[in-house]
């Protein structure tokens, strides 16, 4: 992809992470037993090759001891250093004693601009007092929220922490907020967009889903017909998929609603999903660099 003329405005949702240095057993086995192979695992070079397909990505630390995977803050940090085109976002588990501390260091001194958040890969519940007490510092900080909120492949990940309804708690309680769920929250995708219309500053991304055309259609028909296709974020879980592969599927996706007559679900919806400024709404914008693009 020419980086002049990228395919997509803002990818709002890729991985960094090496195999047997970030990402462990029991997820990387599991990955292996579910799809035959351990995706994440990419080199900063083949994360930057891929991220050209996009004006801006954000780039997730994932602090996910209980399954194995530990990208840490650092690590993102001193990658995305010195690149307008990355945004870095932190990762805390709540459960842990000094996890605001964390958090504020991660925003304030290694400069990254988000959090992200999986309570059954972390092994808490989206209501539990730690949660909302990051949250709480999340908020101080004017940073948005990504939340993996629905299923996964590994055993070691706990399914009751998995529904997006556990979310509509914390949006309520942090109205200003700017948070989104990943995967259209699959396969709780229709749950997953009841959540979002509440809420003015609640998205969805549909990343991941290239592979699930039928629960991608589904997701959305429920987003038109719940009158939330504005609050699709375009996200590709890179390494997991690509812009590419991202693009295309929600294309087909559109196409099979409309083939199936489940919602008219038109190319230029898909066209607004892949432009949709999502820096602006998640409050991303650096204020330095806004008059330059
Ligand atoms: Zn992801």
């Amino acid at each position: 992809m020419d980086s002049d003329n990228p395919l997509v405005a803002v990818d709002v949702h890729t991985h960094l992470g090496r195999h047997g240095t970030h990402v462990h057993a029991p997820l990387a086995e599991h990955e292996i037993r579910a799809w035959g192979k351990v995706s994440w695992d990419v080199t900063e070079q083949q994360h930057g090759g891929a991220s050209a397909s996009a004006r801006s990505s954000v780039v997730l630390a994932f602090d996910a001891e209980p399954v194995g995977v530990v990208v840490p803050n650092e690590y993102v940090a001193e990658a995305v250093r010195g690149n307008e085109r990355l945004i870095g976002f932190a990762s805390v588990n709540p459960n842990r004693p000094d996890a605001v501390d964390r958090l504020e260091t991660a925003v304030r001194d290694l400069g990254l601009r988000g959090l992200k958040l999986g309570p059954t890969y972390q092994h808490f519940h989206p209501h539990d007092r730690a949660c909302l007490d990051l949250l709480e510092a999340a908020d101080h900080l004017r940073i948005p929220v990504i939340w993996h909120q629905g299923t996964t492949f590994t055993s070691a990940a706990v399914a009751e922490y998995a529904r997006p309804l556990q979310l509509d708690l914390p949006a309520r309680t942090f109205p200003n907020l700017r948070m989104w769920i990943a995967h259209f929250g699959h396969p709780w995708m229709a749950e997953c967009v009841s959540v979002v219309r509440r809420h003015e500053h609640f998205y969805v991304d549909p990343s991941a889903m290239d592979t699930r055309p039928w629960q991608l259609a589904q997701a959305l028909a429920s987003a038109a017909e719940y009158r939330v296709l504005d609050r699709v974020l375009f996200g590709s879980d890179y390494p997991f998929s690509t812009v590419e592969r991202t693009v295309a599927g929600l294309r087909e996706a559109a196409a099979m609603c409309r083939r199936l007559g489940i919602a008219e679900v038109t190319d230029a919806d898909i066209d607004a999903i892949c432009q949709r400024d999502a820096l602006d709404l998640l409050g991303l914008r650096p204020p330095q660099t806004s008059q330059s693009t």
